[in-house]
């Protein structure tokens, strides 16, 4: 598994400077193959799935050959979707975050014309748009082909399953005879190598190749888990699985220190490895590890080369890997020295396509699972407490607390069954409903309301963000009814809110990484002044 650095694929200072910011470590296998091609304005046909980083494959080469003086259309995408269009546009948008004067405008059927074409008027270099909508703007002139360079058709196979064969060769009909196209596609069917030969010149193919490669014995599991509660389902599985050195692998440095935040917040010894780390750095959170003090090791793919640990009982896929080879490493590390291990990998959406790759290349079964309820974790709970009870019912003298608990029982209104109750929920952890320790969240004194907790989130009005979009975000990452939000004070670039009490850890972890019209947000409890 050899990785190429961004920094070594002759991309712009602010080009990398985007890609930083998103928090990528390294190109993925079609990034390090596919950019140098599409920079070098060869035609490609690339064959990879959604999830593998198809997008800034495109979407970093389209950016670089960008002018940002020149304000005419330079390159077209064409997407399936308009759900796909939104999300392409916005990669690439993140991605020149740096670059002045770039403009990326989406364009899809279903959306007002006029409002399109006044947003066309102002001039975008890239446009992602879908086939028929782009089509009816070629026709209409609202965009020009004069100065249009290339034409991505991504996701092509859908495409041509939903019937968009014809609008996608009108489109490749207005463009110039000497355009460059770039074609990415799941599968190769009959239909797409019939556009590859009549549109495309020496086009080169890219695909990853896969080496053989052993899959380890251990049992493989999934589940369907959206974004927003990956870091509880993580949670429960610890709880209930309980492995004593787990392995935890995220896609960006971003997301490694994300959720080792949020699981220190919920009392895991978790610590991260990326590779913005210093040498010193990583060898103390790898002494801890090795030690047992740190359970949890959250990191990307490239940080974890070195890891030689044997006794990982858990790799937890928290974010599904970008290529079916890395897969293979990550549940590798568990399993070792003849040693049982699982892994756990949390997919959403369309990403179970990926899944169902691996399996084919792996010739391996990954077995889809369902989610662990607080009452199958609370019933793990139980278990262990009663091993020990048993234990020492079987094996002490008891004798002096039984006659404490009759003493108890004649002086007071309760059973003995109450007292057991009592006790059992205290070795159970917390006293809230959910029964975990870890859920009851000690905020302190916020300086909110009696009975509200106030929350600072690191968004305000600089960012164009009114107090509705903060409503909003509450009421709809997390279970919250809005009308239960109270005082809202938003400041230019932050904002306090408070909500209830009972509410507040469910808050946090639902906002936790969030976005707020469209800008990654950060959420913590208020400091009292
Ligand atoms: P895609 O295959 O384009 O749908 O990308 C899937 C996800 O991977 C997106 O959220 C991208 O932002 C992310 N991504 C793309 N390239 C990289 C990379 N080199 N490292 C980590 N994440 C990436």
């Amino acid at each position: 598994m050899e990785t190429v650095r961004f920094d070594e694929l002759n991309l712009s200072p602010q080009i990398l400077r985007g890609i930083q910011e998103m928090g990528f470590e390294a190109a993925s296998p079609i990034q390090s193959q596919a950019i140098p091609v599409v920079l070098a304005g060869g035609d490609v046909i690339g064959q990879a799935q959604t999830g593998t980083g198809k997008t800034a494959a495109f979407g970093i080469p389209l950016l670089m050959k960008a002018d940002p003086q020149n304000k005419k259309t330079q390159s077209i995408v064409l997407c399936p979707t308009r759900e796909l269009a939104v999300q392409v546009a916005d990669e690439i948008r993140k991605l020149a975050k740096y670059m002045h004067g770039v403009k990326v405008l989406p364009v899809y059927g279903g959306q007002e014309i006029s409002k399109q074409i006044r947003s066309l008027k102002g001039g975008a270099q890239i446009i992602v748009g879908t086939p028929g909508r782009v089509m009816d703007h070629l026709r209409r002139k609202t965009i020009k082909c004069d100065y249009i360079n290339t034409i991505v058709l991504d996701e092509a196979d859908e495409m041509l399953n939903m019937g968009f064969r014809e609008d996608i060769e009108t489109v490749l009909g207005y463009l110039k005879e000497d355009r460059q196209v770039v074609l990415f596609s799941a599968t190769m069917p009959k239909a797409i190598m019939d556009i590859t030969r009549k549109y495309q010149k020496n086009a080169t193919t890219i695909k990853v190749v896969k080496k053989e490669l052993t899959v380890p014995n251990i049992e493989q599991y999934y589940y369907d888990v959206k974004r927003k509660d990956k870091v509880e389902v993580l949670s429960r599985l610890l709880d209930v699985y309980n492995p004593k050195l787990s392995l935890v692998f995220c896609n960006t440095k971003r997301m490694v220190e994300e959720l080792v935040t949020a699981l220190q917040g919920r009392g895991y010894f978790a610590e991260g490895l990326h590779g913005d780390m210093k040498q010193q750095q990583r060898d103390r959170v790898m002494k801890n590890f090795r030690d047992g003090k740190t359970e949890i090791l959250v990191a990307t793919d490239v940080a974890a080369r070195g890891i030689d640990v044997d006794d990982v009982e858990a790799v937890f896929n928290f974010d599904v890997p970008q290529d079916d080879e890395y897969y293979v490493h990550r549940i590798g590390r568990t399993g070792r020295a003849g040693r049982t291990g699982r892994s756990f990998t949390f997919v959403k959406g369309k990403e179970v396509y990926k899944l169902k790759d691996i399996q084919r290349y792996c010739k391996t079964k990954i077995l889809a699972q369902k989610i662990p309820t607080m009452e199958d974790v609370a019933q793990v709970k139980l278990e262990k407490i009663m091993d020990k009870v048993s234990a020492i019912v079987e094996e002490e003298d008891l004798t002096p607390m039984l006659d404490m608990i009759e003493s108890q029982v004649n002086e007071s209104d309760y059973t003995a069954m109450d007292i057991a109750a009592a006790f059992l929920k205290m070795a159970m952890g917390g006293n809230d409903e959910q029964g975990s320790e870890k859920d009851n969240f000690d905020f302190g004194d916020t300086g909110a309301e009696e009975g509200m907790v106030r929350l600072f989130i690191n968004i305000g009005k600089k960012q164009k963000v009114k107090p509705g979009d903060i409503l909003g975000a509450i009421a709809g990452e997390s279970g919250m009814p809005g009308k239960l939000v109270g005082a809202i004070d938003m400041f230019d670039k932050y904002t306090f809110v408070e909500v209830p009490r009972e509410y507040g850890r469910e808050v946090l972890l639902a906002l936790a990484g969030a976005k707020i019209k469209g800008k990654s947000i950060s959420i913590e409890p208020a400091n009292q002044k």
